[in-house]
């Protein structure tokens, strides 16, 4: 098929790290071989600026077809009104929803970054926080979870034009009822960013924004498991502004290969195997979270709803942090991430916590066992942190481990 050795080694020496050493970071997932099939098709040839069936050049009908099927399965798959499955990304999606119904400068309410927001929610290095007013909300100190009298606060304060739900480290349920109560009275507009937990509202066990919400975003590689990109779902009444936000307004040519991958994974996430994965991620992950709190770990609001935990590294070991942890983590073949926690004292690049996500180890098969497996590795490599000999010991238990899961056989 290639002679391009030099690229094709990489990959598979990437397809190797994949299936020999544990993915636990909150936002990735394992792509079925039908979505990676879509993604690697000849779609990836064609032009298609527009929408189906007004295009700006030809040969697009059988494009055509492809986006209409993307479309009409996503607006099944979530009850929605109207999709546009063109977002190059989670943050190009969340991008055309603002242009789509913000003026530069209006007032947005986000989730505050430090406490599980996302860039695009408003960050100061964002076109979100440069080209419009983020104010931000946070979570209590008490129980640290979504502080909605603090949220209502400021909306009759500051009086936004939109309220943005959604977060990027934040373990428990958001209800979007309240929230559209808020937004309803200070005549604000409501957009739910689901892009960690469109898998969870697929599945079913989380609640439905989309009818709820006026904009719903997200991508469709997280919990959703398709491939990497973005999507929009709006009421009618907005479809015009959000498609005329996304193309021309800030994509140029649709990436319709991708656009097909995303339809086989609309699919794949409406059928009962998708529901029970969805159920068994949230299983997964409160079996990982009760396995480190038992390990001596704090687990922050005291455990999870969702698909991720935050780890408060400081009641393990106040001197540790989650730099040192990932990094740790990682010579031992386990994959996650560094984060900041509630009120955390240290940096976004140091930070005092770890985020640990379950989509894919269960995705690769994994059940409680294997989470109470790992959460006793994740101990024994943060007891000892400069141990290059335990690393490599736990490398090996955790080869063992993932050959019996192995994503990509
Ligand atoms: C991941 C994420 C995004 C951005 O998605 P990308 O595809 O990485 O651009 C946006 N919002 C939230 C809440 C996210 O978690």
């Amino acid at each position: 098929m290639t002679d391009d050795r030099e690229l094709f080694d990489i990959l598979d020496r990437e397809l190797e790290r994949q299936n020999t050493t544990l993915q636990l970071i909150a936002s990735e997932n394992f792509a079925s071989k039908a979505v990676l099939a879509a993604t690697g098709s000849v779609l990836t040839n064609k032009y298609s600026e527009g929408y189906p069936h007004k295009r700006y050049y030809g040969g697009n009908a059988i494009v055509d077809e492809v986006e209409d099927l993307a479309r009409r399965r996503v607006c099944e798959l979530f009850g929605a009104q109207h999709a546009n499955v063109q977002p190059h990304s989670g943050a190009n999606a969340n991008l055309a929803a603002y242009l789509a119904v913000l003026d530069p400068g209006d007032t947005v309410l986000g989730m505050r970054l430090d406490q599980g927001g996302h860039l695009t929610h408003g960050s100061p290095v964002n076109i979100s926080g440069k080209f419009y007013n983020f104010v931000s909300y946070g979570v209590t100190d008490s129980d640290e979870r979504l502080d909605l009298d603090q949220l209502e606060a400021l909306a009759k304060q500051h009086r936004p034009k939109l309220i943005v739900a959604g977060a990027t480290a934040y373990p428990r349920i958001i209800d979007p009822a309240p929230i559209r109560a808020i937004a309803d009275s200070v005549g604000a507009l409501f957009m739910f960013d689901a892009a960690h937990i469109a898998g969870l509202i697929a599945g079913g066990v989380h609640p439905n924004p989309v009818g709820v919400a006026d904009i719903v975003t997200f991508t469709t590689h997280k919990t959703l498991r398709g491939p990497r990109g973005g999507a929009i779902l709006c009421k009618a009444e907005l479809a015009s502004a959000v498609d005329k936000a996304v193309f021309p307004g800030l994509q140029g040519g649709p990436l319709e290969h991708v656009i097909a991958a995303k339809a086989v994974a609309f699919r794949e996430a409406s059928t009962a195997e998708f529901a029970a994965y969805a159920a068994q991620i949230v299983t997964n992950a409160r079996a990982l979270a009760a396995g480190l709190a038992g390990e001596g770990f704090r687990i922050v609001s005291g455990g999870t709803d969702n698909h991720l935990m935050l780890v408060d590294l400081r009641s393990f070991d106040a001197e540790l942090t989650g730099k040192v942890a990932q990094e740790a983590l990682d010579r031992s073949g386990i994959t996650l991430n560094k984060n900041t926690i509630p009120g955390d004292p240290r940096s976004a690049f140091v930070t005092s916590g770890l985020r640990i996500g379950t989509p894919a180890v269960t995705t690769a098969g994994m059940t409680e066992a294997e989470m109470a497996h790992i959460a006793r590795l994740i101990a024994a490599v943060l007891r000892a942190p400069d141990d290059g000999a335990l690393a490599a010991e736990i490398r090996e238990e955790v080869g063992v481990l993932c050959s019996k899961f192995t994503p990509y056989p």
